[in-house]
């Protein structure tokens, strides 16, 4: 067994066995461990992927090219900073090996947040990360051909008791929120985002109501209460919000305006679902002279039968 593997599964039982302390200092000793643990394995992957090279040749961050004595290229690596998670990511593909399913982003989130890390609810926050790198940790284990029981031994045990208990905890929340007119368009619902504490568990107290802006909602991590348009908010912005910045940056369309009805930031304008998802305001139909189809981003907000540049055309001919 490698060095590299010893030192994966032992932060992995250390970060269990933190997490499964009652002392208030350990929750961000459980992140802190959990996540290099479950980086160090992903690395073994590559390691034996490729078992005759040098570990810094495979596992270093930069390299330079260099021409040897024979006028050969060589890369060299530079310095001693090893691949983060994203690079350890791309280099998964460039060894042709297959990422396993699950979501790592939110262990990553807590992991870049945990310096000032003061979550309401930490202990259900870890819970939560732990589910989300279920998945990673057993397919990093089947591409090293290694039982995670075996290697893991009670820690393992203890990982799959508490991805159980959060996927029924999820499943109970997110039933609460089946009935209400957009959730068909919610495609990932373990996206969603509590701001007091970054749970997903968000849910309405009357599992019965279908109408948004009639809502109360709840986290069941933090306890935290939240009005009908806090709730929303907070939906539409986990669900949409995400890569934003990014994609608008790259060219693609905004997704997230303001509702020119109810002015909450709910109004969502994607590809799978178009409308307020506050006060189901939806703008539709086309404009009165140019017959152009009107959208958030081309009805006038001085005449809303009328396109941003018939409004335009019209108003100079006044
Ligand atoms: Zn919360
Ligand atoms: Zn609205
Ligand atoms: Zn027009």
């Amino acid at each position: 067994m490698s060095d590299l593997l010893d030192n994966a599964i032992y932060s992995i039982q250390l970060g269990i066995e933190d997490y499964q302390s009652n002392d208030d200092r350990r929750p961000i000793s459980a992140l802190r461990n959990f996540y290099a643990g479950v980086l160090l394995l992903g690395k073994e992957c590559l390691l034996n992927a490729a078992p005759d090279a040098e570990p810094m040749e495979i596992l270093a961050s930069k390299f330079v090219p260099a021409l040897d004595g024979d006028g050969n290229l060589v890369m060299t690596p530079k310095g001693q900073t090893t691949i983060d998670l994203n690079e350890l990511r791309e280099r998964f593909g460039t060894f042709q090996l297959k990422w396993p399913d699950g979501n790592i982003k939110d262990l990553q989130r807590l992991r870049n947040e945990f310096e000032h890390f003061h979550s309401k609810a930490p202990k259900e926050t870890i819970r939560q990360a732990i589910a989300a790198c279920f998945p990673l940790v057993e397919g990093f284990f089947a591409i090293l051909q290694k039982s995670p029981k075996a290697a893991l031994g009670s820690a393992w045990d203890v990982m799959l008791a508490e991805r159980a208990f959060f996927k029924k905890q999820k499943a109970d929340c997110d039933a609460t929120l089946q009935v209400l007119p957009w959730w068909d368009s919610v495609e990932d619902s373990s996206v969603f985002s509590c701001t007091e504490c970054s749970s997903s568990l968000l849910f309405q107290t009357d599992a019965s109501n279908s109408e948004p802006t009639f809502m109360t909602g709840g986290c069941k991590a933090c306890g935290s209460d939240f009005t009908a348009e806090e709730t929303v908010e907070m939906i539409v912005t986990s669900v949409f919000a995400v890569d934003e910045f990014q994609r608008v940056k790259d060219g693609g369309e905004q997704t997230i305006y303001d509702c020119p009805e109810c002015a909450n930031p709910t109004y969502v304008e994607a590809g799978i679902y178009v409308g307020c998802y506050f006060c189901q305001y939806v703008i539709e139909g086309e404009c009165a002279r140019c017959s152009a189809d009107l959208t958030i981003n081309t009805q006038s907000v001085n005449n809303p039968s009328l396109c941003d540049y018939c409004d335009h055309v019209t108003s100079r001919d006044d």
